[in-house]
């Protein structure tokens, strides 16, 4: 929640700036660090300490080698970027750390002989953590792309004290290019130190948006680091109180800071530095002697007893253990495999498409893959395309053969292949029986498999007799949706106005609670999905309470929601996907799923409606609630008193036949007065007068 305030601060602040320019995420990420890691400020404090003490003794080397590991989070596509891209964000960061960069020409008289030869490279990992061989590179499939911060450090991170970790991402959770942390105050004691980058603002080519800015952010970001403040000083860019704010270098003239590239610019009674890396400017070409001088620091300065000490990186053990020391040869490596279908549940007849996210290797030799039940049941494309004739659940084996050797992988229930049968509407689901999913014929899926972490059937609560699905996001460990689709039906005997109707319950469990429910329609064996009802939170609550506790509807804590089905009517093969996401929330509730048409089904769900009565009336603590069903129907009863007031509703499927039910186990107490029963089917509403002396 921290998190999304500032952000939205921050949201503010970035509407000042141009289209071109991102800003960067330390100030806020470091703050939000330090505030739930107070011991952070100390690390931070020790480090300085340090570094004064050690700042005439230590000799610097001609050049330090950093071994570097980029962990590429992708959801498919293009967000996948490639080898090249990665090589070219390299080639800038070693060039600029050691002053090769073409532009230095371009630096301002002023700066050029101040201009600083870091004497740092960053060389691509040949040796993981683990002690195999690798290229430095990770993929990682995740939808976190879309939303990173801290939390795709969780998916994957290399030692910090041993590699600097890089994750580059399509879109952060906070309004900036990209962020780091000084040494010692990433959060965790220093464990989540690295960079964290959009691919935009990743080298210059490919997924790069190209511009000096974008291209310059990772060695801005590295700058950080190695424990560079921005030229301006702590605060943000371009405030006139800057000029009172020293970054601590003495050879970096005080600066408000920059967004453009104004050589002459003069903020703070002298010319500034708007070429520095550190700056926001669209010119960035060096860094300082100055800014050279505290990287060093850095690199020498480190504590035991913190997770990413500098001073470890580049030392002639971890060198050689990370495979980057110059007496390395090159090797190719065993490929690490990663493959999924563009579509997990598809139908009898469907061609499936498999996207292959392999990686670790430099040369191939081949691919081989097997499909069970596929038609081919074999291929050796890179990204084959694989038809289904018969349903089931199959798995896929995937082969890779690199100069290193083989690698296979084998993924169980890889795709599923529905069959073609509907269930004929309309018709009710009421998930009262326990054999969840069910039949071939009224077959519920998931995307994974049905568990008490995502959508479950159970007993606890339920509209109709015994059971419903339910999910809640209380333990959902990322934000990715969870998916249950539903049977197929066929609206062939459907007539318009028809709706899917479904009875809801849901309860939050605090007021963070943040979830969302979704449901779309297909009619091509979910090749196109139609969102046709989103709802937050606050739409989905049906009781005021919070249940901080596991949430067990009573009878009067459901409502009923009904989406129009017009569009599909006639269609023989129409599917439901409810989508549920979110965090902090308690359990949602589904049950009564129906497909209908009103005037369709009187026949369908009918009361007798002569023989609906309380006995005894006035009523007594013997009376009865009778009436008769010519069909099993869903009926609620609900009290009113004269001025509709309600006094409780009750819900339930009953069957065909005759039923008694004693009034006092569902309304009471009540104070003696004049009230209105309220019968209420599918189809119809029929009200009767009780009396209570
Ligand atoms: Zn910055």
């Amino acid at each position: 929640m921290k998190l999304k305030i500032l952000s939205f601060c921050f949201f503010i602040l970035h509407n000042l700036f141009s289209q071109d320019i991102l800003p960067c995420g330390k100030n806020i990420m470091s703050n939000l660090a330090i505030s739930n890691e107070p011991n952070l400020k100390k690390n931070l404090d020790s480090l300085k300490n340090q570094q004064n003490s050690i700042l005439d003794k230590i000799s610097f080397k001609n050049n330090y080698i950093i071994p570097t590991v980029i962990h590429i989070i992708h959801d498919g596509g293009s967000s996948n970027i490639s080898n090249d891209q990665i090589y070219d964000a390299i080639r800038i960061i070693n060039e600029d750390f050691n002053k090769l960069n073409d532009d230095t020409i371009y630096v301002n008289e002023e700066f050029t002989n101040i201009i600083g030869d870091i004497g740092v490279e960053f060389k691509l990992a040949q040796i993981d953590e683990f002690g195999n061989c690798t290229k430095g590179i990770t993929r990682t499939f995740s939808s976190l792309t879309n939303n990173a911060y801290e939390n795709v450090k969780n998916l994957v991170k290399w030692d910090p004290s041993k590699y600097l970790n890089i994750w580059v991402a399509q879109s952060l959770a906070i309004d900036a290019g990209g962020y780091s942390y000084f040494p010692g105050s990433a959060p965790n004691n220093d464990a989540n130190a690295g960079i964290v980058i959009l691919a935009s603002q990743f080298g210059s080519i490919g997924q790069s948006y190209s511009s000096n800015s974008a291209a310059r952010s990772l060695t801005h970001e590295i700058g950080h680091y190695l424990n560079l403040e921005h030229t301006w000083g702590s605060g943000e860019q371009g405030e006139n109180s800057n000029c009172f704010d020293d970054d601590g270098i003495n050879d970096t003239p005080n600066t408000i800071g920059s967004q453009s590239c104004n050589l002459n610019q003069i903020s703070c009674n002298s010319i500034d530095n708007v070429q520095n890396y550190m700056d926001y400017s669209t010119c960035g070409y060096m860094f300082t002697q100055g800014q050279k001088n505290r990287m060093i620091l850095a690199l020498e300065s480190g504590n035991p007893w913190q997770n990413a000490p500098r001073n470890n990186l580049h030392t002639e053990e971890n060198l050689i253990a990370t495979g980057v020391h110059t007496s390395t040869e090159y090797s190719e490596c065993i490929a690490i495999i990663d493959f999924r279908p563009e579509k997990r549940i598809s139908c009898v007849g469907d061609s499936v498409k498999w996207e292959n996210y392999s990686y670790n290797f430099d040369s191939l030799l081949s691919y081989e893959w097997f499909f069970e039940g596929g038609s081919p049941n074999y291929s050796n494309e890179k990204n084959p395309n694989i038809a289904y004739f018969e349903s089931g659940e199959y798995y896929v084996s995937l082969t890779i053969t690199t100069p290193a050797g083989s690698a296979s992988r084998t993924i169980s229930n890889s795709v599923i292949i529905q069959n073609n049968s509907a269930i004929l509407s309309p018709n009710i689901i009421d998930f009262n029986s326990n054999n969840f999913p069910y039949s071939s014929s009224n077959q519920w899926l998931s995307e994974n498999n049905f568990s008490n972490s995502t959508w479950h059937w159970n007993q606890y609560g339920s509209n109709s007799s015994i059971g419903s699905i339910r999910i809640r996001s209380f333990n959902f460990e990322n934000d990715d949706p969870k998916k249950i689709y539903s049977p197929k039906f066929n609206l062939e005997n459907l007539t318009s106005p028809s709706y899917l109707y479904y009875d809801y319950a849901y309860a939050k469990k605090s007021d963070e609670s943040n979830d969302i429910l979704k449901i779309k329609v297909s009619n091509d064996c979910g090749l196109n999905w139609i969102t046709r009802l989103s709802k937050n939170t606050d739409n989905l609550t049906t009781v005021n309470n919070n249940y901080f506790f596991s949430f067990i509807p009573t009878n009067n804590n459901w409502e009923e929601e009904k989406i129009s089905l017009t569009p599909w009517i006639g269609d023989s093969l129409v599917q439901f996907l409810f989508e549920f996401s979110g965090n902090e929330g308690n359990y949602l509730y589904i049950d009564n799923v129906r497909i209908g048409n009103i005037d369709l089904s009187v026949n369908e769900f009918d009361y007798s409606e002569q023989k609906f009565r309380v006995f005894p009336n006035p009523v007594n603590k013997n009376s009865i609630i009778q009436f008769e069903l010519n069909y099993d129907s869903i009926i609620q009863f609900e009290l009113f008193n004269l001025i509709g007031n309600s006094f409780g509703k009750y819900k339930n499927l009953f069957q065909k036949g005759n039923h008694a039910l004693k009034f006092f186990d569902y309304f009471s107490p009540l104070s003696p007065s004049i009230y209105f029963l309220k019968l209420n089917s599918s189809n119809n509403i029929h009200t009767i007068k009780v009396i209570l002396n």
